[in-house]
């Protein structure tokens, strides 16, 4: 197992592959991917969606069914939202592990905050990963980029209320 660093190899090629995502965000030089992901200007395979906040899945997953749960307004930490994104937040985070729970009753919730935290994208998201295997969580893998076909079909299962 190799807990200590777990997401340290993965970090480097998500850096390498997703360089335009490591953007200051509104007030830098480049747009912020999940603000334009959240305004529909750049395409997200999008399964929940309300006023404050969205989930969708995420282009490289580390399991079938890794979503993203991202407020609408910018922020680079949960800290950085005003209380009622906090709350919208959370609400959003419920529902989709509710719905999470069509795939597998086992998941992790993560929020990377800082980079030596493991941030790579500096607006505040949690991730939802599904667990199907008894393998430890925290092994490094190699993640392969989300096909068409495969987001269809979880959007089948996770879109429906
Ligand atoms: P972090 O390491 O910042 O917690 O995670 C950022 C996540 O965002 C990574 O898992 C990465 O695969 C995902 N990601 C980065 N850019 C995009 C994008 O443009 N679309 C989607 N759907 N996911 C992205
Ligand atoms: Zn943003």
């Amino acid at each position: 197992m190799n807990s200590t660093a777990p997401f340290s190899r993965h970090n480097s090629i998500i850096r390498r592959t997703l360089a335009p995502a490591m953007s200051p965000g509104p007030g830098g030089k480049s747009a912020c991917i999940f603000c334009e992901i959240a305004a529909r200007r750049v395409p997200a395979h999008v399964v929940y969606e309300d006023d404050a906040t969205i989930a969708f899945l995420d282009l490289f997953p580390y399991t079938r069914g890794h979503l993203l749960v991202v407020p609408k307004h910018h922020g680079a930490r949960l800290s950085d939202l005003p209380p009622a994104d906090q709350h919208a937040l959370i609400r959003t985070l419920a529902e989709l592990s509710r719905r999470t729970e069509r795939l597998t009753p086992d998941y992790n919730i993560g929020l990377n905050t800082g980079a030596k935290a493991g941030q790579v994208v500096f607006h505040v998201h949690f991730h939802i990963i599904p667990r199907y295997s008894e393998e430890s969580p925290f092994d490094v893998i190699d993640r392969v980029r989300l096909t068409d076909p495969e987001a269809r079909s979880l959007l089948d299962v996770l879109s429906a209320a």
